[in-house]
């Protein structure tokens, strides 16, 4: 079988490790005769599997015990409500920082809930897009939290200062983010992430919660959005996804035999420096986002002559390179490169890509 690499931005690559595995234990799970998908998630063996993924996680995330990690369905879409639901409280509204189009939906998504203020931080200069830094947020006196996102998926924009607020309770949609570098836990309040980007399969979402924080949803929350109840459940008030919470724990341990986090984010600042070194090396891949806030994890770019993009998708896709394609809102091309891309995969898109502004520059 010819080796393909998929720049899907998600659901998204899972390391080859990861599958091989899951397809051996397959029907046979842990000698117990049949799948893991089969088997109740109140099961000890079960536990034993979310207790290590929790572990893990902690391990590579560095979390401590002020913070509970909660498993919820619904999506990152569904904490854009969850979140207002659950920590308005008694405020009357909350800050939007606003970077791109997840962002913006999550601050459109709060206004059925309180009164937000969207607080745009992505700017152009000299032509060339750029986010303000923490410290030039124009945040209000009172508000319940400041909600941002670090990594704007579709827009290929990243904020890679950590905002710390004296007091301030900071939120991040970190699902194209998550397990992708370092971060310092204890600025946030929460940070979610759904998991088909840079984790594992559609279908389950994380959040990282300050402890203090849980125990002041609303009374219209729907239970199995209610922090505080899927907190007291073990995260099981209703059946979870149990195979993409396996699945998941076995991403946590090949990132951990990868070397941790710091190496990780290593490994992805290589893969997304020659992909910006082809892009900038060229007048035929154009990307004008400042070189501070280019995403690491989603690689966007256009073509200088935008009637080559069916030709460059068609012939990447020939090549093994597939779901190239921009978002619908943006257009031109795409690159995810999550964890689960391997170098290899990056050097022979770049090999592409040189090869097919030779043909068509
Ligand atoms: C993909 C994505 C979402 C939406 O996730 P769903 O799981 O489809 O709800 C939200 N925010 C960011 C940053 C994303 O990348």
């Amino acid at each position: 079988m010819n080796v393909i690499y998929n720049f899907s931005a998600g659901p998204a690559m899972i390391p080859q490790d990861v599958l091989c595995k899951a397809q051996k234990e397959l029907k046979n799970w842990n000698n117990l005769g049949c799948s893991i998908m089969e088997i109740s998630h109140r099961t000890q063996e079960f536990y034993e599997v979310i207790k290590e993924a929790e572990k893990d996680l902690r391990d590579l995330l560095n979390i401590s015990d002020n913070y509970t990690i909660l498993l919820c369905q619904g999506g990152a879409r569904g904490q854009f409500s969850a979140i207002p639901m659950n920590l308005i409280r008694n405020f009357s509204g909350a800050d939007y920082i606003n970077s791109g189009y997840w962002s913006n939906s999550a601050f459109l998504e709060s206004k059925k809930y309180c009164t937000s203020k969207s607080i745009l931080i992505r700017k152009i200069k000299n032509n060339q897009t750029y986010l303000l830094k923490p410290s030039q947020w124009n945040i209000s006196d009172i508000s319940a939290y400041i909600h941002y996102c670090p990594n704007e998926t579709i827009d290929g924009l990243s904020l890679y200062e950590e905002p710390s607020f004296h007091k301030k309770i900071v939120i991040g949609d970190f699902s194209s983010f998550i397990l992708s570098r370092p971060i310092d836990i204890e600025q946030y309040g929460l940070i979610y992430a759904s998991a088909q980007k840079n984790i594992g399969p559609s279908g389950i979402t994380i959040i990282i919660i300050r402890k203090d924080l849980i125990g002041y949803a609303s009374k219209l929350c729907p239970s199995v959005f209610n922090y505080n109840i899927i907190y007291k459940y073990n995260s099981m008030f209703n059946t979870p996804p149990t195979f993409a919470w396996y699945l998941s724990g076995l991403v946590f341990k090949w990132l951990k035999k990868q070397g941790g986090i710091k190496k990780i984010a290593q490994l992805n600042k290589e893969k997304s420096d020659l992909l910006y070194q082809v892009i900038d090396n060229s007048d035929f891949y154009i990307n004008n986002i400042n070189k501070k806030n280019r995403s690491q994890m989603n690689v966007v770019f256009h073509l200088f002559n935008p009637e080559l993009d069916k030709i460059f998708l068609e012939e990447s896709k020939k090549n093994g390179l597939y779901a190239l394609k921009g978002h619908l809102v943006v257009g031109g091309i795409r690159a995810s490169i999550y964890n689960a891309m391997p170098l290899e995969g990056v050097k022979k898109l770049v090999k592409f890509m040189l090869f097919f502004e030779q043909k068509y520059g």
